[in-house]
């Protein structure tokens, strides 16, 4: 499958984000927009009250004003700033400590809602879960790129607008003054920008091996295994070469960064001295007054402060966090799984009519061709090697997966045609990759059914029926040493993962091995269990272990993703084949079953 993404564009990023984050916080964007508006107007006000400041100082000093002038002028020039200090409090408070969790709660639910529109089988692809991974941490980028341009339009907007009238108004050549301010940082900020994208470009796949041995010398999952085998000392030196690479190309970045800066600085300070000198001469030939010399002259350092605050700082946080919007917004515009919602009833039998399938970005199909009628009542056990297509095969069967070719049938239904939430509210299992929550022994068992009341009877049974010994976990125990609680065993959990999915009594059972901890004549009791459970249902379960495959009314076995036979244990075992061999090598397993 292509991995070709959808390019955006920055403008295209802001037209769709925009609304977005409105949505989520109406009330509040506008409010932190007047703000804005308030604080660049003070901003600009601040420029023209110091000229009337000035002028009635000198106009004071030449007999020309009254004391009583100068003083109010002062006072007004101290209320403006004033005004500017508390309107500039408030704004942080209300963006930072208001609009930002209320926007990252709205965001992240609409997230949620996306997730679960989305095709189950896109949660194969490694490629699609990093997306996932980017749009989550997308979210508080949304606001804080939102907040960004609010800032830019409703406060730098309005101060930039309203100086530039100003100095239009005092002499048309003084707007050169914005335009020698905002070109060359302008133009910087390009630069720094692209430095460091062929900078990210270029070390991206370098950070994620970076990252990677990092991970295998220090994450849980790992670290036991890579102590365990020595192979500490393997990882570290990968781990330091990477590191001394990465760093070089950081430090090549950084340094034409700094250049490009003191470059910056310079065209920044003549600029400066070019518009002051242009305010000396005016003032000199009489066109201004001392007081607008001062006030644009104190005004200046302000402004081209201003805009390589804007430019530099605000655009440059932009550009760093257009990415993780736009990771955002690929989420959002990503193909969802329709469907129509009803009730699918799987214990009406199940049919596969020459389904194959092929997982995302992958060429080779995983199933091929199998038909196969599960009737009313039916439990069928599906055997074969690893990776012979069996968990595949329960999918398919379950309607989790759309077959690439060929349909699956409920009752006559096509499963492709409904929604995933239809489809999952009529089935009950344990997978090999069940699990392991973080929450108590209570939460784990009950977690498919959180509208009703636990019943702690109910809960007790199925743990002992799935052979949880509970030594002493108790039911309110929290399973997880990082929230200070206990942990279990390999075993222990993988019993607590049946218990669940034996809490849980659905139309169609699936037990899609997930006894490998536990021994082969402990499982076989465990799957009677299941067997006495789904009487009068659908149930397939997966296994490499014929003691519980014997079980079922039928067995599929399975090679390179087709059926290559199928019947009762006794009429396989009575043929040569793959089956036969594996009793016959599994036999010794269950002498004492
Ligand atoms: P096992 O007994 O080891 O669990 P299995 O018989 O259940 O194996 P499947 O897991 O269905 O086999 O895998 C069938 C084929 O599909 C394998 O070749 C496997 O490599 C491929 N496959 C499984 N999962 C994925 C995936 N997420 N993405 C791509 N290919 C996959």
């Amino acid at each position: 499958m292509s991995r070709e993404k959808t390019k955006y564009h920055l403008l295209k990023v802001i037209v769709r984000i925009i609304p977005i984050q409105i949505r989520s916080a109406p009330w509040n964007c506008l409010l932190e927009n007047c703000l804005g508006v308030m604080h660049g107007l003070m901003f600009a006000l601040s420029v023209m009250v110091t000229q009337r400041l000035f002028d009635a100082i000198s106009d004071g000093a030449a007999g020309r004003a009254s004391y009583r002038e100068c003083v109010i002028q002062l006072v007004l020039l101290a209320v403006v700033t004033f005004g500017q200090q508390i309107i500039n409090g408030v704004q942080n408070f209300h963006g930072i400590g208001v609009l930002l969790p209320k926007s990252a709660g709205r965001l992240t639910e609409l997230i949620h809602r996306k997730i679960r529109k989305i095709d189950p089988v896109r949660f194969e692809d490694t490629a699609f879960l990093d997306d996932l991974n980017k749009a989550k941490e997308g979210i508080k980028a949304i606001t804080m790129f939102c907040m960004l341009i609010f800032v830019c339009v409703s406060f730098y907007g309005v101060y930039f607008i309203a100086v530039g009238i100003y100095l239009f108004r005092l002499k048309p050549v003084l707007l050169l003054t914005l335009l020698l301010a905002f070109v060359p940082a302008m133009l910087a900020q390009t630069i720094h920008v692209r430095i460091f994208a062929s900078l990210e470009e270029e070390s991206a796949p370098l950070r994620r091996e970076h990252d990677y041995y990092q991970k295998a010398i220090c994450d849980r999952e790992y670290f036991k295994e890579t102590r365990l085998l020595g192979a500490f000392g393997f990882f570290y030196r990968l781990f330091e070469n990477t590191m001394k690479v990465l760093t070089g190309k950081i430090w090549r970045a950084e340094r034409k960064a700094a250049l490009l800066r003191l470059l910056m600085d310079f065209t920044t300070f003549a600029g400066m001295a070019g518009s002051a000198y242009m305010l000396f001469t005016a003032t000199m030939s009489g066109e201004i007054t001392v007081g607008m010399f001062a006030a644009v002259f104190a005004a200046l350092t302000q402004i081209f402060a201003m805009m390589q605050e804007v430019v530099v700082r605000q655009m440059g946080n932009m550009n760093r966090d257009v990415g993780k919007v736009v990771n955002f917004i690929r989420l959002l515009d990503m193909p969802e799984r329709d469907g129509m919602e009803g009730e699918i009833d799987f214990t009406k039998g199940i049919t596969a009519e020459n389904v194959s399938f092929r997982y995302p970005g992958r060429n080779a199909f995983s199933v091929k061709n199998v038909s196969l009628h599960i009737a009313e009542g039916e439990t069928i056990a599906i055997v074969g090697e690893n990776g012979a297509g069996k968990s595949t095969l329960v999918r398919l069967l379950t309607g989790i997966y759309r077959p690439t070719e060929g349909m699956v049938l409920v009752g006559g239904l096509d499963t492709g045609s409904y929604s995933v939430s239809s489809i999952m509210r009529g089935i009950s299992g344990v997978f090999q990759r069940y699990q392991r929550y973080k929450m108590t022994l209570k939460d784990n068992v009950t977690i498919s059914d959180y509208t009703a009341q636990a019943d702690s009877g109910r809960i007790r049974s199925v743990l002992t029926e799935a052979g949880f010994e509970k030594g002493n976990v108790g039911l309110e125990d929290m399973l997880s040493p990082e929230f200070d609680g206990t942990d279990l065993s390999g075993g222990q959990w993988q019993r607590v993962a049946i218990a669940r999915g034996l809490y849980r009594a659905n139309g169609f059972i699936i037990l899609d091995e997930p006894t490998s901890a536990i021994d082969p004549v402990e499982e076989t009791r465990i799957y009677r269990q299941f067997a006495r459970l789904a009487e009068g249902k659908c149930a397939l379960v997966v296994t490499h272990r014929i003691g519980s495959a014997r079980l079922a009314d039928r067995i599929v076995v399975m090679d390179g993703g087709r059926i290559v036979d199928i019947g009762t244990h006794e009429e396989l075992i009575a043929r040569p084949g793959q089956y036969a061999r594996m009793w016959e090598a599994q036999a010794q397993w269950y002498e004492r079953g």
